[in-house]
């Protein structure tokens, strides 16, 4: 937007009240004739009242520009289809990949292979850990399985 005639009115009329100084004569003329220039002077004079006062008028020639406007409906916001049909695509394929059907196959036994003396008498330590963990576990169950019977 090209700056107005009035841009430039309306930093010398700010310049010169912020320095107590009187507008020369043709600013004043102007000041005079310029419904906008003159509520701009008297806001920068402390007037706030003329911070109420009516907007100029935007003139003929912005509304002659307004009026060749081409007439029809506004143009309607667009939707973001790319990004949307991206995000959908995604929980598409993540939909699938979670409920995809997966064949069960049962894991091997984990075996020893040439096991040494060390490695036996870990197995029977983890052995005899279990059946230990296993004995604390058979009394909450069977506390469990009598309040659970009638
Ligand atoms: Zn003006």
């Amino acid at each position: 937007m090209k700056p107005s005639p009035c841009d430039s009115h309306q930093e010398t009329i700010s310049a010169l009240t912020d320095d107590g100084l009187p507008f020369p004569e043709a600013l004043s003329g102007h000041i005079a004739s310029c419904p906008e220039c003159a509520a701009f002077a008297r806001i920068c004079d402390g007037d706030l009242d003329a911070l109420s006062a009516p907007l100029p008028s935007a003139g003929d020639d912005l509304r002659q520009r307004v009026l060749v406007l081409p007439a029809g409906r506004p143009a309607r916001p667009r939707l973001p289809i790319a990004p949307l049909a991206a995000a959908a695509g995604i929980l598409l394929a993540a939909g699938w990949w979670l409920t995809r059907p997966v064949p069960e196959t049962p894991r091997p036994a984990p075996v020893v292979q040439n096991p040494t003396t060390e490695d036996a008498t870990e197995i029977a330590a983890l052995k005899e850990d279990f059946d230990q963990a296993l004995g604390h576990l058979a009394e909450p169950l069977s506390v469990f399985s009598s309040l659970a019977r009638p």
